[in-house]
């Protein structure tokens, strides 16, 4: 099949058949087309959509390029939550032990920070010892033994994601909904938990910050999760400023410990829980948000969290007194004026963080796990001028300025309504 032939169909606006889009993917993860070639694909597609259909074969297909671990098939009772991904989104590190604690295991791939936003995998890596290689057999074994297991995302599962992604990345192609849906549920299908359940982030610390883009993305997403096998659903919540208190590696594994004893934040508390009675709910257990937050109360999940810490490699030690250390420089950043807080620049305060070490500019950059952001205010919140805004913890002074973090916090002399957490629920 001539992929000149496809594009100039795609091109053109026409409908392409299974064989022609399995051509496209296979021509991905065999090298047999071009970069030129994948990348006119990926505009053709970003400019003229796909059908549902046509997204949901690209999805098979780029499912089945690589390692497919069909863990349902082994252990039909387990589940996995994605997020698309936010600044001091550590809801993993949360809901992970509490569905554990409840009986339901999660298993799950992950990536590293992209963009603004930390990755699972980056802010486990700040656990001494935490060792996130994992293979189907590795991840039976800790889903038998700690009903947790969690590894990196290597090239072997959805190879052709991994090409894909990086040509998107350099043609302006990443912001389509049927590519990005195909690339998010190829990964997810491919290991093949037994439930699925999408955060779906939205607002000025999101990839999606338009709701309705966002809300479309969750449909298609729980739609064709479905379609392909896997009781998916998805919730559609805020990211207009950090989630929680704290952003960066070490801080945000502090503020999920806390959090697993019900002292976390109301909003990471809240959004865990829902996730986990979502997750649960998929399998068919009702259990409800006072019993998933008694949960947390009781410390349980907590321990949980420490026996699959211990099982992935962290240190014994550190098990027994989990402590993460943040760098020891401390900037206080605080109000220019008095007012209300109106909006947060909240990508930009994920940028800011980067460029302070606590994230990669580029791939293969070390990264500092101590840097954070310690977020003192809320949207809609009164503040008088010389108020703390937010502290910020680096290595060295100099390595960030309390201007430009000041630059991310709009005060305005109205109150401004803070936005609903949760904003909309999608189910299959
Ligand atoms: N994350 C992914 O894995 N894929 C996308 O396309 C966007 C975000």
């Amino acid at each position: 099949m001539l992929p000149y032939r496809i594009l100039a169909r795609k091109r053109s606006g026409d409908s392409l058949s299974p064989a022609e889009i399995r051509a496209f993917v296979e021509g991905a993860t065999k090298g047999e087309w071009s970069e030129a070639q994948l990348g006119a694909f990926l505009m053709a597609v970003a400019i003229r959509g796909l059908s549902f259909e046509e997204t949901r074969v690209l999805t098979e297909a780029m499912t089945a390029s690589g390692e497919t671990w069909q863990l349902s098939l082994d252990r039909p009772f387990t589940c996995d939550k994605h997020s698309t991904g936010g600044v001091g989104d550590k809801v993993s590190l949360v809901f992970s032990p509490l569905v554990a604690t409840h009986g339901l295991p999660v298993a799950k791939l992950t990536g590293r920070g992209l963009g603004h936003t930390g990755g699972t995998a980056d802010k486990l890596e700040s656990i001494p010892g935490f060792d996130l290689d994992l293979d189907r057999d590795r991840c039976l074994r800790l889903l038998d033994e700690v009903g947790i297991a969690v590894g990196i995302a290597t090239g072997a599962v959805a190879p052709a994601d991994k090409v894909l992604y990086r040509i998107r990345d350099q043609t302006a192609t990443i912001e389509s909904l049927p590519l990005i849906a195909a690339s998010v549920l190829s990964k997810k299908l491919a290991v093949g938990a037994g439930a699925l359940v999408f955060d779906v982030k939205t607002g000025a610390g999101a990839f999606l910050s338009d709701p309705r883009e966002a809300g479309g993305l969750a449909r298609l997403m729980v739609a064709a999760g479905n379609e392909l096998g896997c009781k998916t659903s998805a919730w559609v919540t805020d990211m207009s400023q950090p989630l929680g208190r704290w952003v960066g590696h070490a801080a945000e594994v502090r503020e999920a410990l806390t959090t697993l004893e019900g002292d976390g934040p109301e909003d990471l508390t809240r959004l865990s829980a829902t996730l986990a009675r979502e997750a649960l709910s998929l399998h068919g257990w009702d259990v409800s948000l006072e019993e998933l937050t008694g949960t947390l109360r009781s410390g349980r999940a907590r321990e949980t969290f420490l026996r699959w810490a211990e099982a992935q490699g962290a240190n014994a030690a550190w098990t027994r007194d989990p402590v993460l250390e943040l760098a020891p420089e401390e900037i206080v950043v605080t109000a220019a004026r008095s007012g209300w807080l109106a909006s947060v620049d909240t990508r930009q305060l994920g940028l800011l963080l980067v460029e302070a070490g606590g994230g990669r500019a580029r791939a293969g950059d070390a990264i500092d796990h101590g840097v954070a952001l310690h977020y003192r205010t809320r949207l809609g919140s009164r503040l008088e001028a010389g108020d703390e805004l937010a502290r910020v913890y680096v290595r060295t002074p100099g390595r960030a300025s309390a201007n430009r973090f000041r630059g991310c916090f709009a005060i305005e002399e109205h109150r401004v309504e803070p936005p609903e957490l949760l904003r909309e629920q999608v189910k299959g």
